[in-house]
Parts: structure tokens; sequence; C-alpha cells
């Protein structure tokens, strides 16, 4: 297949990566943008989303993310589907590698953001898609009036859990400490919900059931005490991974994987710049990561413009 080329290609449709489209298309750089599933990213698997600015009610990450789609393709982005393998340099352009091809541009911006992270307890991936989910928005239907656990203290746990008691009859959020590290409010709005309840100090030791998924075992943390909960559901959110797996090699990462840039949000790798979620930075949400597009775009037009001075 023969290669494609743009001026600048943008791996990933998520909030940073469509951000980098709108500043890199309306400055009239060539941009071809490479998704793999949908536009949206973990933004679109958000129910309610309230602290994005500009929408003083609570917009629902499907819309969100399509807004941001149909922004930036106002201006000209074209779209391809594929799964990436490799970015690589010849120091005169960047190479791109697919599942469906190759594609060359004069600089990429990698804005893959993460996947939640497995907790690796018995009966997880067994019973994966029978009960045991990591998406409430996607799933949470399926559990009407069951009782479920959510495992996990921080936005994603406590946040699923609010939007679970739409259907679920009772939740226990099961923590490893005794704090959360959810936002206030959203901690408040849980320990207000009569359907919510908490266990602290604990930890999930096993799931397990026939078909899909009918009892777990906890234990608590201090006095070492097991409990058996019969439920219908478990949600797990403790944290995420960065998608970089496809940037091994000549990349500099933290010890996490998530990559490494300069101020200009350019990698160790000269023409290729990372944005949102996948880079090192302090605070994963929207608003930074959309901060963190339009930079990137600006470095790598800057970049692409000193290329042919
Ligand atoms: P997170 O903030 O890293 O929280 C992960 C939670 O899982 C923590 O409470 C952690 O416990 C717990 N945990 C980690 N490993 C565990 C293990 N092996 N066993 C049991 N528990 C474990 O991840 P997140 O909630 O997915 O959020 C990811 C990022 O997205 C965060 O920056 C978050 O602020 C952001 N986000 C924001 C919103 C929003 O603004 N509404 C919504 C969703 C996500 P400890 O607390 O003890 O470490």
């Amino acid at each position: 297949m023969p290669e494609q080329s743009s001026d600048l290609i943008i791996i990933g449709g998520g909030p940073a990566g469509l951000t980098a489209a709108i500043y890199s298309t309306r400055a009239r750089v060539s941009t071809l943008m490479i998704e793999r599933g949908a536009f949206g990213g973990q933004m679109a698997l958000s129910d309610e989303i309230e602290n994005y600015p500009g929408f003083p009610e609570p917009i629902t990450g499907t819309e969100l993310s399509e807004k941001m789609r149909a922004q930036a393709m106002r201006f000209g982005l074209e779209t391809t589907f594929a799964s990436v393998k490799a970015v690589s340099s010849d120091g005169r352009q960047i190479k791109v590698e697919t599942d469906s091809g190759n594609f060359t541009g004069k600089a990429a911006i990698v804005a893959t953001g993460t996947e939640p992270r497995q907790l690796g307890v018995a009966g997880e991936t067994e019973f994966r898609g029978r009960g045991v989910s990591y998406c409430a928005t996607c799933d949470g239907p399926f559990f009407k009036d069951m009782e479920l656990v959510v495992v996990g203290g921080g936005d994603s746990a406590i946040q699923e859990a609010i939007f679970l008691t739409r259907f679920a009859a009772k939740i226990t959020v099961i923590h490893r400490r005794d704090a959360l590290r959810a936002t206030k409010i959203l901690q408040e709005k849980a320990v207000a919900e009569p359907k919510i309840g908490f266990l602290w100090d604990s930890e999930l030791v096993d799931i397990r059931g026939n078909d899909t998924v009918g009892e777990v075992t906890i234990r608590n943390k201090k006095t070492r005490k097991e409990t058996v909960l019969g439920i219908g559901g478990v949600f797990i959110y403790v944290g995420t991974i960065p998608n970089t797996q496809f940037l091994d090699g000549g990349y500099e990462m933290d010890e996490r994987k998530f990559v490494v840039t300069d101020e200009h949000l350019q990698t160790s790798v000269p023409g290729v710049f990372a944005a949102g979620d996948c880079r090192k930075n302090q605070f994963k949400q929207i608003a930074v990561a959309v901060g963190e597009g339009a930079l990137a775009a600006e470095s790598a037009s800057g970049y692409i413009e000193g290329l042919s001075s």
C-alpha cells in the first residue's frame, strides 16, 4: 500500500487530539488524524461533564466529543481509522506505521490518552463482560436493581458510583484507604447518596460466579477479616495506563510509561510532540488536555515552518 503524506499527523481523537486539529487546520497545516476507535476517547465515556468551561449545565461526554469533532472537521481535518504500531523519525520526516498502511508527515502529535488499569484479582479477566466492567456509562443499564461494588477512590470511581445509582439497588465502594482521592464535590454527592455505602481500608480479593458474577470476597486490610458479598457486578476504577506501547524505544518515558516532553510539548524525538493524558503531567482533565492540544499544534506548526526556512 503506498504511503500517504500530510504535514501533520495527529494520533488519537480525544480532547487533546481534536483541539490540536482545530488549531493546526486553522493554521492551514494539512492534518491527518489517526484514530483507532471512536472520537472523544475517555471523555466520550463520561456520562456527565460538569467541569469543562462553557457548559453551565452538565454536558454528556458523547455530546462534547461530537461538538469537538465537528469543529475540527469544519476546518478541513482528514481522518482515518487505524491502530498505530510505531512512530519514527529519520531526521527529515516522521513515519507512522499502522495496521492499515504507513503514513508520513513533517511532524506528529501523540494524543493517545489512557485506558483503565486492571486490578489483577482472580476472576477479573474470566468475568470481564459478564459482570466485571470498567465503564459504568457503557454497561450501567444492564445492572438494573442489582447490588454492585465499585473498586477505587478516585474521581472515576466516585463519579461512576454516583452514575450507577440510576440503575442499581445498592452500590458499595471498596477503597484501600480511609480517605477518598476524588474531588470534594464528588465526595459530598456520594456520601449524601443513600444507595452508596463505603468499605474503607478494604481490598477486593476475588470475583466468583457461574455464568455471570455472583459474589466477591473483600478483606479488611487492618483486621485481615474477610467478608463475602453477594452482588451482580463489579466496576473497577483503580487508575489508568497510558496508550504509549507503540512508542517503545527512543522516547523518554517516566516509570509508568507516560511520555516526557519539553515545555513546547516536544518528545525526545524531534518533530514528535505529545499532549493530553498520555503525557507526563500533573492533572488529567479535559481542560488540561485541550490546552495541551492547542500548545502542541502551535509547536508542531512552528517546527514544520522551521523545516523549510
Ligand atoms: P486515580 O485518580 O489514579 O485513582 C485511582 C484510585 O484507585 C485511587 O483511589 C487509588 O487508591 C485506587 N487504586 C489504585 N491502585 C489500586 C489497587 N491496586 N487496589 C485498590 N485500589 C487501587 O484514577 P482515576 O480515578 O481513574 O482518574 C484518572 C485521572 O482522571 C485523574 O487525574 C482524575 O482526576 C481524572 N478524572 C477526572 C474526572 C473529573 O474531573 N470529573 C473524572 C474522571 C477522571 P489511593 O487513593 O489509595 O491511591
